[in-house]
C-alpha cells in the first residue's frame, strides 16, 4: 500500500483550494514537534517527504500528498499548540481546520498524534472536541515511545484510552509508535488499509 512514491501535491490555505476528484483523505494532526513529519516519512518509507522542521510559513497550510494509483491522499494538518503563535494565527488555524473538518466528506479519518511522554494536553482536547462536534472519525497515535519504558507506555496508553472513552467519534484503538525505531508503523499501515476496505 505504501510501496509507491508519494509526492507533495499542494499546500492549501483555504477549503476552496481542496481538490474535487473525490479521492479519500487520511489526515494527521498533532501539536508542533509531536513527531508528525517523522511519522509520515516512516509511514511512506521516504525520508524527505514531510519536512521534519516546521518552518513558520507552512504552519497555516494543509499539506496534501498523493501517489499514483493510490486510492487515498495523505493530509498533513498544520501543527497546533505552538507556544509563540500569535492569536490571529491561532484563529486562522481554527477557521481552516473547522471548515475542513465540517465540509470534507472525503475525509475518512484523522490520526491525532500524541507525544507518549506528555499524554493528552489542553490543545489536544480542543481538537478532539472539534472532531467530535464535526463527527469526523479519529484515532490516537502515540509517538516517540522509544523514549519510554514498557510500563510507562502502558500507563500513558491507559490514560489516553480513559480520556477518549466517552468521546463519540473516537476509534477505540491506539497506535503505539516510534518513528525512530520503526515500531508500530506496520500496525498503523494496517489501520489505514482496513479503513480503506470499509
Ligand atoms: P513535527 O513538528 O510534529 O513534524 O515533528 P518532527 O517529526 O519534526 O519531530 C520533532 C522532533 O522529535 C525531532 O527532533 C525528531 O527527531 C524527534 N522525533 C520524532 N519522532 C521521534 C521518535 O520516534 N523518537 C524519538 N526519540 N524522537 C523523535
Amino acid at each position: 500500500l505504501f510501496a509507491r512514491e508519494w509526492l507533495f501535491e499542494k499546500g492549501v490555505v483555504a477549503a476552496s483550494g481542496l481538490p474535487v476528484d473525490g479521492r479519500i483523505e487520511i489526515a494527521f494532526a498533532g501539536r508542533s514537534n509531536v513527531g508528525k513529519s517523522s511519522l509520515l516519512n516512516a509511514l511512506v518509507n521516504q525520508k524527505g517527504l514531510a519536512r521534519t522542521s516546521n518552518t513558520p510559513g507552512r504552519t497555516q497550510e494543509l499539506n496534501l500528498f498523493s501517489a499514483d494509483g493510490m486510492p487515498f491522499r495523505i493530509v498533513d494538518m498544520p501543527g497546533y499548540g505552538f507556544a509563540k503563535a500569535p492569536l490571529d494565527a491561532v484563529e486562522k488555524w481554527n477557521k481552516l481546520i473547522r471548515r475542513y473538518l465540517q465540509g470534507r466528506v472525503e475525509l475518512a479519518r484523522v490520526f491525532v498524534l500524541i507525544d507518549s511522554r506528555h499524554g493528552l494536553k489542553k490543545n489536544d482536547l480542543d481538537i478532539l472536541k472539534m472532531l467530535d462536534e464535526t463527527a469526523v472519525s479519529y484515532q490516537i497515535v502515540l509517538t516517540k515511545t522509544d523514549k519510554l519504558k514498557p510500563g510507562q507506555i502502558e500507563r500513558v496508553k491507559q490514560s489516553v484510552l480513559d480520556g477518549i472513552q466517552r468521546r463519540p467519534a473516537a476509534y477505540p484503538f491506539i497506535a503505539v509508535t516510534s518513528s525512530e525505531k520503526k515500531q508500530g508503523i506496520d500496525t498503523l499501515r494496517g489501520f489505514i488499509a482496513r479503513l480503506l476496505n470499509d
